[in-house]
């Protein structure tokens, strides 16, 4: 199959590429994102690998259809950047990676918990500058305390042993998660009643209509005041502007996160030199108690490695008219 590959970065030349080419595929890259402008670039190609900042709107998937693309393979398990109904009306098949590797991800939001109630960050850059001290340092002990995990899906799970290690009581509110597949251990609540009772609460549940800002100002009233919140989900989950009020009035201790709302102004860019144009997002890291990361949870050799294998075979089922159960 002829194959472009949108939005690509360094280390989808040394793993995806190679993968697909060895595969027997056809593959030209591009570092451009795809949208309205760039999509016309697909003429003449069967497929085109996507990632989570390529805008698949239904005006660009229109575009992909006249231009003869059949199939858009996303690199990712998330597909809420892609319009799925308007490639099924334009009858363009769309595989994704639903699971790649789930330690890669929990292992982040863990990672963020532990930087943030310790602030790692902020101690070594302290300590560059030559200050050893310890105001403002002070943390809490995760062991007893009581985690939330919004979402006990592949991601969930994994982060809710990790924490049942640390010696947390975990909560958990997935209203799908059938009964026969439920965490042992763990108690199942309603989202209001986790939010209240955890001190730590942690977001793995997808973007969907529904959950598009289920962290809002209304349920951030409800949270316990000295919790800390975790997304490692997608940055829409939350409502930041609400975030950072919350923030600011004592109604949340902390935040991290490693996805944002608008992560097209800047993610999987170097701005350092140019810049970027989104306010809010500057008041967010504007905040001594938010830490960041650009969208790396998933940035492991594992979780590279499954991708890469993942989206091969994604191709080949694509080619050989086969089923699959990664096609949507
Ligand atoms: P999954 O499909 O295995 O699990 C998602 C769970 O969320 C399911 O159990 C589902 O029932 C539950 N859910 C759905 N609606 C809900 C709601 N309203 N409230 C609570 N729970 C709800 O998915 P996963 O593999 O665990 O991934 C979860 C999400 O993590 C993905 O959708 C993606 O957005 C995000 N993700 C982020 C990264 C990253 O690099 N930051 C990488 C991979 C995935």
């Amino acid at each position: 199959m002829k194959i472009l590959l949108f939005s690509t970065a360094r280390y989808d030349l040394d793993m995806l590429v190679p993968a697909l080419t060895g595969a027997g595929h056809e593959v030209q890259t591009t570092t451009q994102r795809l949208d309205q402008h760039t999509a016309e670039h697909a003429r003449g190609f069967d497929a085109v690998v996507t990632f989570v900042c390529d805008d698949l709107s239904a005006a660009v998937i229109t575009v992909l259809a006249k231009a003869g693309v059949k199939l858009i393979a996303q690199r990712a398990a998330g597909v809420d950047n892609i319009d799925i109904e308007a490639a099924q009306r334009a009858n363009i098949r769309i595989a994704r990676v639903p699971a790649y590797s789930p330690h890669a991800v929990a292992e982040h939001a863990v990672a963020l918990l532990l930087a943030l109630n310790r602030h790692v960050h902020a101690a070594h850059q302290r300590v560059l500058r030559g200050d050893f001290s310890l105001q403002g340092l002070m943390g809490f002990d995760l062991y007893g305390k009581t985690a939330l995990v919004v979402g006990t899906g592949r991601i969930g799970q994994v982060f809710a042993r990790i924490m049942q290690g640390f010696g947390c009581e975990v909560l958990a509110h997935d209203p799908f998660m059938p009964e026969s597949l439920r965490i042992p251990q763990v108690e199942y609540t309603d989202l209001a009643d986790g939010v209240a009772r955890a001190r730590i609460v942690s977001l793995h549940c997808p973007l969907l209509p529904e959950t598009r800002h289920i962290v809002n100002k209304a349920l951030l009233e409800k949270f316990n005041a000295n919790a800390v919140l975790i997304n490692t989900s997608r940055g829409a989950v939350v409502d930041t502007a609400a975030v950072i009020q919350a923030l600011r009035q004592g109604q949340l201790a902390a935040y991290a996160a490693d996805v944002y709302e608008n992560e097209a102004c800047a993610f999987f860019r170097d701005c350092s030199e140019c810049g970027y144009d989104d306010p809010l997002l500057k008041e967010l890291l504007h905040m001594p108690n938010v830490l960041l990361t650009p969208h790396q949870a998933f940035f492991t050799r594992e979780a590279l490695e499954a991708i890469a294998a993942a989206t091969v075979q994604n191709v080949q089922h694509f080619a050989t008219g086969q089923h699959s159960e990664n096609f949507l």
